[in-house]
């Protein structure tokens, strides 16, 4: 655990957040400045800086639970798309330092920037 990192402490439930779920390694919750309704973050556990560090056997788990986020919101919010992002180091925009993928439910009609989250 790093100390300093935001994601660290809402991992260890240091920080409460509104929660969507949990499972061996990953956590997921709503992100706090929401693109669209639903956006929320799958967020690992342990702290690894960025998708590189993360260890292979952990992608299959870090996607089952974005699915698993996906589905809910084309159920239930009536999305009609999803854009699922990653970015890695400053220069593609990343701002907090511990590896987490965005799933970004995206509705007819309605345009955001997903490549500037
Ligand atoms: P990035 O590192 O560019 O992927 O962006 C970090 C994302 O984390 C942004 O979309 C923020 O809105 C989100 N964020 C930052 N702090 C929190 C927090 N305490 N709870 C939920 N989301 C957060
Ligand atoms: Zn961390």
């Amino acid at each position: 655990m790093d100390e300093e990192c935001i994601f660290c402490k809402i991992a260890s439930k240091k920080i409460q957040t509104k929660f969507i779920g949990e499972s061996e390694n990953f956590i997921s919750f709503p992100d706090k400045n929401p693109k669209s309704k639903g956006h929320a973050l799958v967020v690992s556990k342990r702290h690894y800086q960025t998708a590189l560090d993360m260890p292979d056997e952990l992608y299959s788990e870090m996607f089952s639970i974005a699915k698993k986020i996906m589905a809910y919101n084309i159920k239930n919010n009536k999305a009609t798309g999803f854009n699922l992002v990653i970015n890695n180091f400053k220069s593609a925009g990343q701002v907090i330092n511990h590896v987490h993928l965005h799933v970004i439910p995206r509705y007819n009609g309605k345009k955001i920037n997903v490549l500037d989250i």
